[in-house]
């Protein structure tokens, strides 16, 4: 569906507010926070953050394009990571797939070594299959339509909306962490951003500036990151100020609700770094589905209730790879967090006794060298094994 018939009222009237917006998935009714925005404000709000963005926005690599490809590969690495840190992935990225077919037609493995140490590798895998999905259904050109877009793995509303505006200046609205923050503050919503989230999607739909959906979209998210930060934000330099219910109300510290979050679990992990007699390390890989997968790691597993490392290790080589182990001296501990879980590694040496190494529970096994490990995509936690078993043997 071209984007003049999913949304006619951006082009056709200024102001939406008061009417019922379609989005993907969701009927949104007027009948939510925000409906109260007068024309008046909505330009004042428009016309206030454009002036801001042209004087205070942020020069990005990304922004000083219009390739959609080069556009979408920001857009998810920025997903869940800072600025700051997305950058050298970035440009290396873009070095070594500089275009959707080089990505298609790369090999997993190579896709998920370029994305290592940025986390959420499900990203990493869903750009892949992307690129080939769009080499294979649209020859090879990003689609230009809502539908399409969010039609690809790991492209959700908020990704599509971004993209299709810094892309090709359609007026999609976004609602990403930060855009949801602004918003709480600025209409002063007392419920956790999740309970409203209709809500949100109005008032940024609302809010979205028909002639320059690109410009607003951007400086919208530089404001949150910039102005309208989670602590102490920068309210005496927000071109929003003069309308903004938590500023008026002395709130912005307070808004946006928080969750109720539940506590995060901890799992103890037994790990082993298993050795043969030809100084050989065993790794494995980890299936596609689920956390980290594809990638390789050092294997082991959970601790049970009243069991010992050592009898963990033993058991969770016997039943993931099929072998036989002694286990030896601790190499290190690591504590690390990911979004829903913490996990602490207890990773010991172990000696390699008898068995054919199997992937039982992985996709494959191999023997390496340890100057080869480098060249396997890995998590950051077994990074720092590498690095502790390295700095061992230096020593
Ligand atoms: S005035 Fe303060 S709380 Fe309101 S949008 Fe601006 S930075 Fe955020």
């Amino acid at each position: 569906m071209p984007i003049s018939s999913f949304h006619p009222t951006y082009n056709d009237n200024p102001n939406p507010v008061g009417q019922t917006i379609d989005l993907p998935g969701f009927r949104l009714s007027a009948d939510q926070p925000g409906k109260d925005l007068s024309n008046h404000e909505i330009h004042d709000l428009r016309q206030n953050l454009l002036r801001w963005y042209g004087e205070s926005g942020r020069d990005l690599p990304w922004r000083r394009t219009r390739d959609p490809y080069a556009i979408w590969v920001s857009e998810i690495m920025l997903q869940q990571t800072q600025v700051k840190t997305v950058m050298p992935y970035y440009e290396h990225w873009m070095q070594q797939f500089p275009t959707i077919a080089h990505l298609a037609q790369a090999d997993q493995q190579q896709v998920l070594k370029a994305w290592q140490g940025l986390g959420y590798y499900a990203r990493a895998r869903n750009l892949h299959r992307a690129a080939q999905i769009i080499l294979a259904q649209h020859g090879g050109k990003f689609p230009q339509d809502l539908p399409s877009v969010m039609s690809l793995p790991g492209i959700g509303q908020t990704t599509a909306g971004g993209i299709l505006s810094a892309a090709f200046n359609q007026a999609v609205p976004i609602l990403d962490g930060n855009v949801k923050r602004v918003l709480a503050r600025l209409r002063g919503i007392d419920v956790p951003p999740s309970q409203a989230i209709k809500a949100l999607w109005q008032i940024s739909a609302s809010l979205l500036d028909p002639q320059q959906p690109r410009d607003f979209n951007q400086a919208f998210m530089d404001l949150g990151a910039t102005i309208c930060t989670p602590k102490n934000p920068a309210c005496l330099l927000c071109p929003w100020n003069p309308h903004c219910l938590a500023y008026q109300t002395n709130m912005q510290n307070e808004l946006p609700v928080s969750e109720k979050r539940a506590p995060t679990p901890h799992k103890q992990i037994g790990v082993a770094v298993i050795w043969n007699d030809r100084g050989q390390i065993l790794i494995d890989r980890r299936k596609q589905e689920g956390l980290l997968g594809g990638l390789w790691e050092f294997p082991g597993g959970k601790i049970e209730p009243g069991e010992t490392v050592e009898a963990c290790i033993v058991r969770e080589i016997q039943e993931e790879i099929g072998i036989e182990i002694t286990v030896g001296d601790r190499l290190i501990t690591i504590d690390h967090t990911y979004t829903h879980f913490r996990v602490t590694l207890n990773v010991h040496h172990c000696q390699y006794v008898s068995g054919e190494p199997q992937a039982i529970e992985c996709d494959e096994v191999r023997w390496v060298e340890v100057a080869d490990l480098e060249q396997f995509p890995f998590p950051q936690a077994n990074v720092q094994i590498i690095e502790a078993i390295k700095q061992q043997q230096r020593q």
